[in-house]
C-alpha cells in the first residue's frame, strides 16, 4: 500500500504534462516562462485572489512574506507550537524570535484563546498554520490580530483547496502562502510554492523580493532571494491543475468515508474537522495512546504510516525555547498517526487500515 499514491495520478494527467513539457523544452524559457503567469494567473482565481506569486518552495513563501513585512531583529514571530519547522526557521534566519503558541487539541491548529495573552509590542507577525488540511479559527485570528495592527501570513501547505467559511483556504488574511512540494495537495514534481495576497503593494514587493529584489532588469532596489518557481514545475501544475477540483472532492469525500469506516469499528481518535471548515486531510491523522504498537501492526499488513510531528517546535534543538508551556503540543507530538490517505485510496484499503486499528485499541481496551 502506498503512503501517498503519486503514481494513479500521474496516469491520469501524464499525457498532458508530457506535452507541458514538451513545450518548455521547445520553448528554452527554463527561467520565468510563460508557463510561470499562466499558473499565477490560474492560482489566483482559484484561491479567489488578487495577486499569486509563484515562488521555489512553501519555506521560501514563508521567506519573502516575512522579508515583504520588515520582520527582523528585535521582532517577535507568533507560531503554533506544533507544525513543521519552516515557519520557525525563516523566524530565527530573520533574527527575529519566535514566540510558540499552544494548540487546540481537537484540531491541532493554533489555539486563538491563547493568543492575546501571547502578543507584545514585539509581535510583527501570526503565522497560524491550517495544519493536517484544515484551517485555524480565521475570524477570531484575524479579529485580535487587526484589533493590534498585526499581519497575518496564513501557512497553507497542507490545506491548498480547503475552505473555511466557503472562502479559500490562502485567502483567508493578509497573505497566504503554500507549498507544492511532491506529496502536498497540490503537488509539482520537484520543490515549488506560491504566495498569495489581495494587497498591490505587497504583492509588488513580494514579487521583487523573490526576484533578487530587482525592478527591472539588474536594477536591484532592495535585497531580496533568488525565490522564483521553474517554468517546468510551473507547467507540471498546470496541467494538474486541470483535475485538482476532482481530486478535492475525492479528498473530502473519502476522508468522510474513511472516519465513518473507523467510527463504525468503535474508534473515536479520527480526525474531527470543524463544522465551518471543510478538510483537504493534507495529512489523514488519527490519535492513538500505543502509537508504537500501531505502528507496528501497520507496518506487518505492508500498510505505511508517519508522524507528523514527533516534537513539538519549542523542543526541536534549532529552533528550541523550552520555557514553552504548550502541553497540549507536547501530549500531541506523542500520540498523532498519519495514515495512508489519497484522491485514489480504495474503499478496500481503507477497511483494512481500519482493521489493524481496531485490533491495536482492542488490545489497549483488554489490558484497561
Ligand atoms: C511542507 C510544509 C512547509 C514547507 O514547504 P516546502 O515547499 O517543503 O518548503 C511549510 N509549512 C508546512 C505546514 C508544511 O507542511
Amino acid at each position: 500500500m502506498h503512503f501517498i499514491d503519486l503514481h494513479a495520478q500521474q496516469k491520469l494527467v501524464r499525457d498532458k504534462i508530457e506535452h507541458n513539457i514538451n513545450a518548455v523544452l521547445n520553448h528554452g524559457q527554463y527561467i520565468l516562462g510563460p508557463e510561470v503567469a499562466e499558473l499565477e494567473g490560474q492560482l489566483a482565481e482559484y484561491v479567489g485572489v488578487k495577486h499569486c506569486i509563484g515562488v521555489s518552495s512553501g519555506t521560501d513563501a514563508l521567506l519573502v512574506a516575512l522579508m515583504a513585512l520588515g520582520v527582523g531583529p528585535g521582532d517577535e514571530v507568533i507560531i503554533p507550537s506544533f507544525t513543521y519547522v519552516a515557519p520557525a526557521e525563516i523566524t530565527v534566519l530573520l533574527g527575529a524570535t519566535p514566540v510558540y503558541v499552544d494548540i487546540c487539541p481537537i484540531s491541532y491548529n493554533l489555539n486563538p484563546e491563547l493568543l492575546s495573552k501571547n502578543l507584545t509590542d514585539k509581535t510583527k507577525v501570526i503565522i497560524p498554520t491550517s495544519l493536517y488540511g484544515q484551517c485555524p479559527d480565521f475570524d477570531r485570528i484575524n479579529k485580535i490580530a487587526n484589533d493590534n495592527g498585526i499581519p497575518v501570513v496564513e501557512d497553507g501547505a497542507q490545506s491548498f483547496g480547503a475552505t473555511y467559511k466557503a472562502s479559500r483556504s490562502c485567502s483567508l488574511s493578509a497573505i497566504g502562502v503554500t507549498s507544492f512540494f511532491p506529496s502536498k495537495p497540490l503537488g509539482a514534481y520537484g520543490d515549488a510554492g506560491a504566495i498569495f495576497t489581495n494587497e498591490d503593494e505587497l504583492a509588488l514587493d513580494m514579487r521583487r523580493i523573490s526576484r533578487h529584489g530587482q525592478d527591472g532588469r539588474y536594477n536591484h532596489i532592495r535585497l531580496g532571494v533568488n525565490g522564483r518557481l521553474d517554468t517546468i514545475q510551473a507547467a507540471v501544475l498546470l496541467a494538474k491543475l486541470d483535475i485538482f477540483d476532482s481530486e478535492v472532492s475525492a479528498r473530502v469525500q473519502i476522508g468522510k468515508e474513511f472516519s465513518e469506516i473507523l467510527l463504525s469499528r468503535g474508534f473515536e481518535g479520527y480526525p474531527k474537522v470543524m463544522p465551518c471548515n471543510e478538510s483537504v486531510y493534507g495529512q489523514y491523522t488519527i490519535r492513538v495512546e500505543n502509537r508504537g504498537e500501531v505502528i507496528s501492526a501497520l507496518k506487518e499488513k505492508g500498510i505505511p504510516s508517519a508522524v507528523h510531528y514527533p516534537a513539538p517546535l519549542h523542543l526541536q534543538t534549532a529552533v528550541e525555547k523550552p520555557s514553552t508551556h504548550a502541553p497540549e503540543a507536547v501530549a500531541a507530538s506523542k500520540q498523532v498517526l498519519s495514515l495512508p490517505f489519497h484522491p485514489y485510496i480504495s474503499k478496500e484499503e481503507l477497511n483494512a487500515i481500519a482493521d489493524v486499528i481496531k485490533e491495536t485499541q482492542d488490545a489497549i481496551a483488554q489490558f484497561d
